[in-house]
């Protein structure tokens, strides 16, 4: 059995949020800059994608956060089944990881105790933990700061069986459309389909932890993220919704099993500002 200090997972989850709130993952910035140079002199979309790629620049050069919002904190715990903490829980070792890299890097207190009495806990805590349970002594520490503006547009569309994959598609097609500017695209798109109610929007959002250009490993699902990666980019809503191309960089989907009379659809987008970080403990 193997025992992780508390202190371990708090560190990994400070470092990891002071700096994925200010680096953008490699597959990002890459995505990004190969849409501004591919983007064409007509509407907004060069000029605006210049601007989100100097904006990102900055931000890593003189260390300060991509965006103003530092969002929610979303934590993905890979643990282990032989795996056990030290002392206290892993929501408390997240907790304070969260508060010491709030502390050190000026990271805006987004985050209120009550969703109705609004009073802001002022340290960005609690953060949005998922556990998932693996094999062996793994831990794997994941961290996605989720800025209100995209999350305000995730959508959970629970779909008759006979809807099929047209009316997946169609579903999807319809989250991205409706949530025009407000989630600042370009967009990274999740979708999880299956599960349930409570499933399928955890897989969209654990969806945008993968990076640019990886697709899922069942050559369906792969195929289907293309399709719908080349339709939403026909859409011409563009980047900020300014109109032109791309509206999305990538959309990731992910699958459970369901019930034989469900067929839930998540949707989670991402902004341009598509902060992830994992690493391994
Ligand atoms: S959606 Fe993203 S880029 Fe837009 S304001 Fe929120 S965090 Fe910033």
């Amino acid at each position: 059995m193997r025992v992780l200090a508390s202190e371990a997972l708090s560190t990994t989850v400070c470092s990891l949020l002071k700096e994925a709130c200010v680096v953008l993952p490699e597959s990002v910035s890459e995505a990004l800059k190969t849409a501004r140079d591919e983007a064409d002199d007509k509407g907004y979309s060069k000029q605006v994608l210049e601007i989100i790629c100097e904006n990102a620049k900055i931000a890593e050069n003189e260390a300060l956060p991509i965006c103003q919002d530092t969002g929610t904190t979303v934590v993905f715990l890979e643990w282990g089944a032989q795996v056990s903490l030290d002392e206290g829980t892993l929501q408390e070792a997240v907790d304070k990881g969260v508060r010491k890299a709030v502390e050190e890097a000026y990271l805006r207190r987004s985050i209120v105790r009550d969703p109705l009495d609004r009073v802001n806990t002022n340290d960005n805590t609690p953060a949005s933990l998922t556990i998932i349970p693996v094999d062996g002594e793994k831990v794997k520490v994941s961290v996605l700061p989720k800025g209100a503006g995209c999350e305000n547009m995730t959508k959970l569309i629970m779909l008759r069986p006979a809807d099929g994959k047209e009316g997946v598609k169609k579903a999807i097609m319809e989250a991205v459309k409706s949530s025009g500017g407000n989630a600042c695209p370009p967009l990274v798109v999740g979708v999880g389909i299956g599960g349930d109610g409570s499933k399928a929007p955890v897989l969209a959002k654990k969806a945008l932890l993968r990076k640019i250009g990886d697709r899922n490993p069942d050559p369906f699902y792969a195929a289907f993220e293309e399709e719908l990666k080349a339709e939403l980019n026909e859409t011409g809503q563009g980047p900020l919704g300014l109109g032109g191309s791309p509206t999305v960089l990538d959309i990731f989907i992910e699958k459970a099993p369901c019930h034989i009379a469900s067929l839930p659809v998540a949707v989670s987008l991402n902004c341009h500002a598509a902060r992830c970080k994992s690493k391994d403990i």
